[in-house]
């Protein structure tokens, strides 16, 4: 039994649920309900512009909740922290600000292996521009192609934009690497830290990249709020991208002045229990001994590959491996949905399909695949019937 089980009520009011699929959305500990609870029963005011005492704790709440952002993702200001919806709009926000300094001369660079949110909006900037989207290949082993990024990064490049850990491959990029190429041609680093934050300690400085997303929900946390880190020099020469309340200075009937980084990027009333349900969840993070939850992670990532391949028959998606507990893979001779299907009459919840990554599918040839994805909360038990239901799959369908 995981020792951090009890945490999560909804795990224990579904305990016949082997709940697998955690890289989509994680589940939620009692600390998370309970502050969003709060603030809606004791706190709910709007932020930053009452002049009531109710208002004025709620902004408190609110800016704290920005303030453990900083601090979780590597000590950073609090203004170099945006509020956004989630990674999604993170990545839109920066490839919305960054569209006045791409042009037909521009290049930017993202690799096979990216999750849609990480391509479509640099498609949608290269359309507006000429600019033109290149994209770095993967290894024979599955590992993004480091000799090709170097050959594709030029001083032509604007921005870099790649997964700190693949949705689908489960492997950790080499983000600090990444940088140094990066910053030798002049260009900026984004990394998609949406499957990361869940499982690493993060650190933007170390890893030395310009923009970080992620999303809470992945990681502990309510839906409908994420962050996008920048640094903040950065922040200040990017313009505001949508307009309304919040983001402004002051306005006149000719124009408008934008406030300084972060309110610039923050139009409209805030999801202001979100971020309070997401300092909630970074602060439960903390609150855990780190190197024991990856230590778990890791052992229960190792047994659920033993234990498929003693299944047989089974194909992982890619050969490279890491501790991050998403494994993803194929049942010889079944399709991967009717194993989503199997599995989910047996209690047994997966995610099947192209899982947002269709130019990784592609590139592997494969139609898509199923994914089992681990949190802190699974155990052994948990794989177990996954692989029960794999075999039961097998022989109902071949
Ligand atoms: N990037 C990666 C690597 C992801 O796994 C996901 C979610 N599956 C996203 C981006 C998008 O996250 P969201 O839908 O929360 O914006």
């Amino acid at each position: 039994m995981s020792p951090w089980r009890h945490h999560f009520p909804l795990l224990r009011a579904r305990d016949a649920v082997a709940y697998l699929d955690n890289a989509a959305t994680s589940q939620k500990p009692q600390v998370v309900l309970d502050a969003m609870h709060s603030h809606y029963r004791e706190f709910n005011a709007n932020v930053h512009r009452a002049t009531h005492q109710l208002g004025a704790d709620a902004t408190e709440m609110f800016e704290r909740a920005r303030a453990t952002v900083a601090r979780h993702i590597g000590n950073r200001k609090p203004n170099e922290v945006v509020w956004t919806r989630g990674t999604t709009e993170s990545i839109n926000l920066v490839a919305n600000c960054l569209v006045p300094s791409l042009g037909p001369e521009r290049d930017i660079v993202v690799t096979t292996m990216e999750h849609h949110s990480n391509l479509v909006p640099w498609h949608m900037a290269a359309e507006r521009t000429g600019a033109t989207v290149r994209a770095v290949p993967l290894t024979a082993s599955g590992e993004l192609d480091m000799v090709a990024l170097a050959r594709n990064v030029s001083d032509r490049t604007c921005v870099v934009a790649v997964a700190h850990v693949s949705n689908v491959l489960g492997i950790v990029n080499p983000v600090r690497d990444i940088a140094d190429i990066t910053q030798a041609h002049g260009a900026l680093l984004l990394v998609d830290g949406a499957q990361a934050v869940p499982h690493l300690c993060v650190d933007v400085t170390g890893l030395g990249c310009d923009f970080y997303a992620f999303s809470s929900h992945k990681a502990y946390g309510p839906t409908g709020t994420g962050v996008l880190w920048g640094r903040e020099e950065l922040l200040e020469t990017l313009g505001p991208w949508q307009g309304g309340g919040e983001m402004i200075e002051t306005v006149r009937l000719d124009g408008f002045t934008p406030q300084a980084p972060p309110y610039r990027f923050e139009a409209g009333t805030p999801h202001i229990a979100g971020a309070i349900g997401l300092g909630a969840a970074l602060e439960f993070l903390e609150s855990l001994d780190r190197e024991e939850v990856l230590a778990y992670e890791s052992r229960l990532t190792d047994l659920l590959r033993t234990r498929l391949d003693e299944l047989g028959g089974v194909q992982l998606v890619g050969s490279a491996t890491s501790n991050i507990p998403i494994v993803s893979f194929n049942l010889e001779g079944v399709h991967h949905s009717d194993i989503g299907t199997i599995l989910d009459q047996q209690g047994v919840a997966v995610r099947t399909g192209h899982h947002c990554a269709q130019p990784l599918m592609t590139s592997l040839d494969l139609p898509g695949c199923v994914r089992a994805s681990l949190s802190l909360y699974n155990d052994d038990s948990d794989v177990e019937k996954l692989v029960k239901g794999l075999g039961v799959a097998r022989d109902l369908l071949l």
